[in-house]
């Protein structure tokens, strides 16, 4: 954990809640000796926490000389928080508890090509409907966390960055759905909140950094870096999708040439399914670009099932993939990398193949130490459940987070600044 020497009240407090979650179970003396604080400043936050419901007590440890050790838990049903995934080919609903456990879960259509207004309207009342059915108490929420592809301005309002969909371009979504349901939203990058929601869920310590690749039209890499997303200059961080491979490669929309978005994400696959023509009929690929993601998943299942042309496909995106980690590791120094996001679908496990096999032979470090490749436990929903787990990781541990939801905004009044 983070030192607590010249601590806030109020960091601390942050901080011993963070070491009793990843601890699981705990005693006041583990406490003491893992924070370095003494055993009475330990009774009070203990207590504290107590009094807020945020903690119980659990059971009884070992006893060490005659003194029964009561443990502590997380009061993992005291608090919960909305995650939403808002993406291109279906929108996902998770309620988690404060462990981040998951409550309840919900899909419905993709935002395809609706406007921000009519989405946020329809997320609004399908989100109202949900926590009634969960019948999980709106008193508990703290907040509702967005997932979203795209780029952020400086108030964290998203920009979409896909040319497809300008109409999202300068519209607040956070604001629209603080406005509509009356409570506090965060909203990040789709793969800032998988990696997010990999450190919450998976109960990593703070001590530990990784990469998350995230995968759904286009690729994102979310970083966590000391227990805290890193975010960059202007949360704009992670754009892996941009990083050029082939400096005289096919063009990609962002002015470039050989990013890898353009050698290997859906679009660059499924266009190289169609120029064959055996592929594209034995496939059935309908073509349009608002089939991509079907027509991307339709070869992952072939190649899942053993089609020789489309493992073909899926190895060579899977290479560049490969080769675009290799740099970033160099890069980074990192050990672990998880592939995240539902646009891997049946293929999971040649990407995770291909990219384990390269940064073994490739990554600069790989004398000192492996990098390990894991597929996310989370799978499709892992951006839901990271936006989920982002609201936790901002609210319940400010010490930890760049990104307070401090503001509880009333519904139809302007964010404070
Ligand atoms: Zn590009």
């Amino acid at each position: 954990m983070k030192a607590l020497r010249g601590a806030t009240a109020l960091e601390t407090h942050s901080a011993i809640l963070d070491l009793i979650r990843t601890s699981g179970e705990v005693s006041r003396i583990e406490l003491a000796a893992r924070s370095g604080l003494t055993e009475a400043s330990i009774s009070r936050i203990v207590k504290q926490l107590l009094v807020e419901g945020l903690v119980i007590e659990s059971g009884v440890g070992d006893f060490t000389g005659g003194k029964r050790r009561t443990l502590i838990q997380l009061n993992a049903g005291a608090r919960h928080a909305v995650g939403i995934s808002l993406d291109d080919a279906g929108i996902t609903y998770m309620i988690t508890d404060l462990g981040g456990a998951v409550v309840g879960r919900q899909h419905s259509a993709g935002i395809a090509t609706t406007s921000p207004a009519t989405v946020t309207k329809r997320v609004a009342q399908e989100l109202q409907d949900f926590l009634v059915r969960s019948g999980v108490d709106r008193t508990t929420l703290v907040g509702i966390g967005i997932a979203l592809a795209g780029r952020q301005d400086e108030s964290h309002d998203v920009l979409r960055s896909n040319p497809q969909a300008t109409e999202w371009e300068m519209f607040a979504v956070e604001d629209a759905l603080g406005a509509a349901t009356g409570l506090p939203v965060v909203i990040d990058n789709d793969s800032t909140c998988a990696a997010i929601g990999e450190y919450w869920t998976g109960r990593s310590p703070a001590s530990e950094d990784f990469a998350t690749l995230y995968l759904a039209t286009g690729f994102g890499l979310g970083l966590v870096i000391d227990g805290d997303a890193y975010r960059g200059a202007s949360s704009n961080v992670g754009e892996i999708g941009h990083l050029v491979l082939d400096v005289h490669g096919p063009p990609c929309w962002c002015g470039n040439n050989g990013c890898l978005e353009a050698l290997a994400a859906p679009l660059r696959i499924v266009d190289l399914a169609r120029q064959e023509p055996t592929t594209d009929d034995r496939l059935g690929l309908s073509g349009s670009r608002s089939n991509l993601r079907r027509d991307f998943a339709t070869i992952t299942e072939a190649a899942a099932a053993g089609d020789a042309d489309c493992v073909e496909l899926i190895e060579q995106s899977a290479f560049y993939v490969a080769m675009a980690l290799v740099s970033v590791t160099n890069l980074l120094d990192l050990d672990r990398i998880i592939l995240a996001g539902p646009g891997f679908n049946s293929a999971a496990d040649i990407y995770l193949r291909v990219v384990t096999e390269r940064l073994d032979r490739h990554s600069f470090a790989r004398a000192v130490h492996p990098t390990t490749v894991s597929l996310s436990k989370a799978g499709q929903d892992s951006a839901a459940l990271g936006a989920a787990s982002m609201v936790l990781h901002s609210r319940m541990t400010p010490h930890q987070t760049s990104r307070p939801l401090a503001v509880v905004r009333a519904p139809g009044t302007a964010p404070s600044a």
